[in-house]
């Protein structure tokens, strides 16, 4: 039975949990196991046997399906928390269908300005449960470098976090009522300064779950000096580099106009940016050359399905993974239940494709793991080995919808969602427990974090922005 020890949260014990499924990789190839323990020393595996071993806790449950923490590369806590649940059904577009012009770059802003750091980190500590709840173990987030409460909730909470404070050279982009997006300011070396003040006091932090990671917003709102400058600085240091391209046909124009005919993939890749380092984010309006290019640099495709779903855009995985790219899969902010997002993956890459055999179950696990590992270069996540970094997803595959199971795989695709995540440990840390956070009180995080995005919502341009 379940059977958990007094230890608290940052305990550094023994832990051993037994999966009746068991991801593993045997020559390369994904595997499931039956029927074995995960032993956990410290912040390390320590083993995978068959009998059980000894430990300080012990989850003995049947039907648990135990999974390499998950990775969700690509997720904003602050700014579709402002957006959610009045964006959808077309609400709050004018006549741009991209509400990042509209809602989130402009709301942002404001809201930063008048939250107190308070309700700011209140704000972080109700995103960092949902990425939690929603079973992830790491978190690229990019975020407007006015709130560097992300990284203290991160720190709090005990996620593994690639904070990446935003780089703008125009930080106000916003579009009028007549739907043109105008373009203002100059941030660029501001916003350099406050992202190496940001990495001076982050990086590393947190025995390293802490990382800062270069973000240039995006390739229309940031030039190519600041793009020169922030490959320049990340490589220096060693960090990756995210950023968004080719988020809607409007962005592919503009970059077009300003320089020479280049879609956002040759604009980047014009600046040395596009490489193996380079995280980007979403390309749904890339050229069928832009993938062949961005899968010969060796650049990654962070693929968000369901807010361009909600838009009634295909961002299908299968169209990236088909041409070569590197992809993995990313929340947005939207609806952190990271299962959630492989499912609509799933689907949406077959209705795209018009075939059923596309973005299979394994090809999904390994976007939220093995292959985000790889981006990172972090051989010691996305896998459960002996000596591998002791952060895993356990999923309970014996609730009622997800039963009878043949393929634990296709189960977890297919059926599963945030609601059956049983375990979330990382760096051998039980941050989740029983499906619940189990380093604080949960209603409590959820009403202070909806209070301060409340008041965001009651701002007058916020009032503006959501009608019609
Ligand atoms: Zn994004």
């Amino acid at each position: 039975m379940h059977e958990r020890g007094q230890m608290s949260m940052g305990a550094m014990g023994t832990t051993a949990i037994f999966g009746s499924y068991v991801l593993s990789r045997h020559d390369g190839e994904q595997t499931v196991l039956r029927d074995r323990w995960v032993l956990l020393e410290g912040r390390r595996i320590a083993a995978i046997t068959a009998s059980r071993p000894q430990a300080d806790q012990v989850f003995d449950r049947p039907g648990r399906f135990v999974l390499p923490g998950l990775m969700n590369l690509h997720n904003h806590c602050f700014s579709e928390a402002v957006a959610r649940s009045h964006t959808e059904d077309g609400n709050g577009r004018k006549n741009n269908p991209s509400i990042v012009y509209t809602v989130l770059l402009p709301l942002t802003r404001r809201g930063i300005e008048i939250l107190s750091p308070a309700e700011r980190l209140d704000v972080a500590r109700l995103g960092i449960l949902q990425l939690l709840r929603g079973g992830a173990t790491t978190v690229m987030e990019p975020f407007r470098n006015g709130i560097p409460e992300m990284f203290q909730a991160a720190e709090e909470m005990g996620l593994r976090f690639y904070g990446a404070p935003y780089l703008f050279s125009t930080a106000d982009a916003q579009a009028g009522a007549d739907g043109v997006v105008r373009y203002a300011g100059d941030d660029g070396q501001a916003d350099l300064a406050i992202w190496d003040g940001l990495y001076a006091r982050w990086h590393g932090q947190a025995e390293g779950r802490i990382s800062v990671t270069m973000s240039p917003h995006a390739t229309d709102t940031c030039g190519p000096d600041l793009l020169r400058a922030c490959a320049e600085r990340a490589r220096a240091l060693g960090v990756p580099i995210t950023t968004h391209l080719a988020q809607d046909a409007d962005e592919v124009a503009t970059i077009g106009a300003r320089y020479n005919g280049r879609t956002p993939a040759e604009y980047l890749d014009w600046l040395g940016m596009l490489g193996p380092d380079l995280l980007g984010a979403h390309a749904i309006a890339s050229s069928d050359d832009d993938l062949r290019l961005m899968a010969a640099r060796g650049a990654t495709v962070l693929n968000c399905p369901r807010v361009f779903a909600r838009t009634g855009v295909a961002a299908a995985f299968g169209r990236f993974a088909s041409h070569g790219v590197r992809t993995a899969i990313g929340t947005d902010g939207y609806n952190m239940d990271l299962l959630g997002e492989m499912n609509a993956a799933s689907m949406i890459s077959k209705i795209a494709a018009g075939r059923a055999d596309i973005a299979t179950a394994p090809d999904l696990i390994d976007a939220v793991t093995a292959t985000p590992a790889a981006v990172l270069q972090r051989p010691d996540l996305g896998v459960i080995a002996a000596g591998a970094t002791a952060d895993l997803t356990v999923v309970d595959l014996t609730r009622p919808l997800l039963q009878p199971l043949s393929d634990p795989r296709r189960g977890l695709i297919a059926l599963a969602n945030a609601a059956d995540i049983d375990l979330v440990i990382v760096d051998g840390r039980v941050l989740v427990a029983g499906g619940h956070y189990t380093g604080g009180d949960e209603a409590a995080l959820v009403a202070a974090g909806a209070a301060a995005i409340e008041k965001i919502w009651a701002l007058p341009e916020a009032v503006a922005a959501f009608q019609g």
